[in-house]
Formats: C-alpha cells, sequence, structure tokens
C-alpha cells in the first residue's frame, strides 16, 4: 500500500445549514473507518469550503473544527464566488496537507461509499478517479435530458469529458499540482482534469436524491455553465461560422452564374442580377471573413489560457 496515504474530503457549501450536520457525521465516520483499515493516515481531514454563504454554514464549519480539529478543517471565502471556484480553493488549500484529495457536493448526493473503492485505485496507482453516475432515477426527465445532451454536445464538439462524471473525483497531489498550473478564469474543472493526464480510471456510484435544501443550481446557472463549458474549451463553434461562409461563398457564385443566366435569357426585370449577385456575394464574403477573424480570436483566447504546454509524467534518465 502506498505510504502517501494522507486524504483530504474537499466539500463545497453555499448555504448548506441543513445538511452540514449529517454530513459531517456520516463523513466523519466514513473516515474513521479508512483510518482504521489503515487505508488512509490519521492526518486525513474533511475539508468544508464556505463559498461566501450567509446562513450558518460557517459558524458550523467552525464548531466542527473547534470540537474535533483531527477530524475536520474549513476554509472560508471572502464571498460566494461560484462552485467551481470554492472547489478550486479547497483543492489548492489541500494540496499542501494531502497526498490525495477526494472532491464531493456537501447534499450528499454523491454517495459517500464510493470514497472507499477511489482510495483502493489511488492505492493500485491511478492518479484520477472519477466518479461516474450509474443511473439517474431520482433526476427529473428534464434534468436528465438537458444533462445526458450536454455531455453530447461537448463530446461532439471535441471536448474531452467523462460522460455523467460532475465533480465527485479522487485526484493525487500530482495531479492537483498540474491542475494548479492551469491559469484560467472561468473554470470549468470536468473539462480541464483530463487535461492534465495521468492514470486514470472511474468508479460508478447512484446519485441520490438532495439530503435536504434546494438545489444551488437553478436552471439560469445551469445554462450558464454550460455555455461556459462550451466557449472554455472548444472554437469548433468559430470553425462553424468559417464552414458556412464558404457555403456562402460557394452558393453566391453558383448564383451569379444562374443571375447572369437568366439575364442573358431575358427573364428579369431591370436591377435584379445586380441585386442578386451583390447580395449572395457580399453575405459570402462577409461571414466568410467574420470566420478567418474568428480563427485570430480563438487564437487569442487559446493563449490568454496560459495553460500549461505539458506536464511530464517521468524521466528516464541516468
Ligand atoms: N455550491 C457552492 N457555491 C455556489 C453554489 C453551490 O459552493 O455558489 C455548492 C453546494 O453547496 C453543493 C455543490 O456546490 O455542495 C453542488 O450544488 P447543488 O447541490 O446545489 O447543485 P445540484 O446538485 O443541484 O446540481
Ligand atoms: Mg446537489
Amino acid at each position: 500500500m502506498n505510504e502517501n496515504n494522507t486524504l483530504y474530503i474537499v466539500v463545497p457549501c453555499y448555504k448548506e445549514q441543513e445538511v452540514l450536520p449529517e454530513t459531517s457525521r456520516r463523513l466523519k465516520e466514513k473516515v474513521l473507518a479508512l483510518r482504521a483499515q489503515g487505508k488512509i493516515s490519521d492526518k486525513s481531514r474533511i475539508m468544508f469550503v464556505n463559498d461566501g454563504s450567509s446562513d450558518n454554514t460557517w459558524p458550523i464549519i467552525s464548531r466542527l473544527h473547534e470540537q474535533e480539529p483531527d477530524i475536520f478543517s474549513g476554509v472560508n471565502l471572502s464571498r460566494n464566488r461560484g462552485h467551481q471556484n470554492a472547489l478550486l480553493a479547497g483543492l489548492l488549500t489541500a494540496v499542501n496537507y494531502a497526498d490525495m484529495i477526494i472532491s464531493m457536493d456537501a447534499d450528499l448526493q454523491d454517495d459517500i461509499n464510493a470514497v472507499d473503492a477511489m482510495v483502493d485505485h489511488y492505492h493500485e496507482g491511478y492518479e484520477v478517479v472519477y466518479g461516474v453516475r450509474s443511473k439517474r432515477d431520482t433526476d427529473t426527465f428534464f434534468k436528465r435530458f438537458t444533462a445526458e445532451g450536454f455531455y453530447k454536445v461537448m463530446k461532439a464538439l471535441g471536448v474531452d469529458i467523462v460522460f455523467n462524471h460532475a465533480d465527485y473525483r479522487l485526484m493525487s497531489r500530482r495531479a492537483v499540482e498540474g491542475l494548479a498550473q492551469f491559469g484560467e478564469v472561468n473554470l470549468f474543472l470536468r473539462g480541464i482534469v483530463p487535461q492534465i493526464g495521468y492514470k486514470w480510471t472511474t468508479v460508478t456510484y447512484e446519485r441520490a436524491e438532495r439530503f435536504a435544501g434546494e438545489s444551488k443550481y437553478p436552471l439560469k446557472k445551469m445554462l450558464a455553465f454550460a455555455a461556459d463549458g462550451i466557449t472554455s474549451f472548444s472554437v469548433k463553434p468559430i470553425r462553424m461560422v468559417f464552414s458556412l461562409g464558404v457555403i456562402v461563398f460557394l452558393v453566391s457564385l453558383v448564383m451569379l452564374v444562374y443571375a447572369l443566366i437568366a439575364k442573358l435569357t431575358g427573364h428579369t426585370s431591370a436591377g435584379w442580377t445586380s441585386l442578386m449577385g451583390s447580395i449572395w456575394l457580399i453575405g459570402g464574403i462577409q461571414l466568410l471573413s467574420l470566420g478567418v477573424v474568428g480563427e485570430y480570436v480563438g487564437k487569442i483566447y487559446k493563449e490568454t489560457k496560459h495553460r500549461p504546454r505539458f506536464i511530464i509524467e517521468s524521466v528516464l534518465n541516468k
């Protein structure tokens, strides 16, 4: 078994006062059991990140830490920054103490019992273990349809993401250090983590219903998140504009010929040929130019992310 076995479980919390007592109780049980089995060290912790909640979330976290500092720790953000940022804050704080980090939601939708398998995979040498939902019975038809559709669209746009995986995952310290090199501000972690690489595997679990309280991801936020995911990872939409430009331009040539023939055979009224010709030609040229400008914008956008160009897994050199 790997000697480096300090586990941190990072849990972002936004107005989660209703679920925290139960979540902390169950997570504590899990951590104690894993410690007893010798799979994780006694330095392992559950790290709650308070994402600027206005309710009792932070007082609850502070109390947990005061009562049992050898089990609970806390990170308090200066204000609400959203789930992805809160998660990143937790990961980058925990990486200073942990050998492996598991991230999960506070509402017990992520099955805590999958933690065992994740830790086992870590000991087998995997550096990233994705939690994958086996079924979505507890989701409404609408949520399931939109969510699964989203994963498919992402795939079609060439974004490397794991199907039905959200943010329940284990990462080794090395993997989180890799993540730290990604400088982007528009965070879409489930798209970034596969970019880090390293040996990975999945663990399936059944997604439960939220234990208490209500979702902090209303439809509006969900759509914004999805749009963020696409525009942060794919320049294909820009390419589509370019392709459209090419098509319209080609059509315009055909239309020009058609308009000329129509004129020569005398089936037109005055001014029609020149109008038809210019509309199509100008339209095609405009779309084409937009696509070209888009290509450069796409390049700028990739550059400004300052993503690491590579991450070395190992070097052989004697
Ligand atoms: N969350 C957060 N900041 C936010 C919104 C949500 O830290 O601004 C946390 C929330 O406390 C929970 C996780 O992100 O632990 C997932 O949120 P939620 O369960 O509401 O989303 P859903 O499961 O409905 O998609
Ligand atoms: Mg939830």
